[in-house]
């Protein structure tokens, strides 16, 4: 396995996952993915 360097979607901080675990949108923290789910929201509205 590889680790790959990818920026989360929100803030653009660096993550280091293994390749296999790389999903569309990555979150460096919990509270980042909090903030990603609210924005959908607001948009939605
Ligand atoms: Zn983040």
């Amino acid at each position: 396995m590889e680790l790959i360097e990818v920026k989360c979607v929100v803030c653009g901080a660096p993550i280091y996952v293994y390749e296999e675990y790389i999903k569309e949108n990555m979150y460096c923290t919990i509270h980042c993915l909090n903030i990603s789910i609210s924005s959908e929201k607001e948009q939605i509205v």
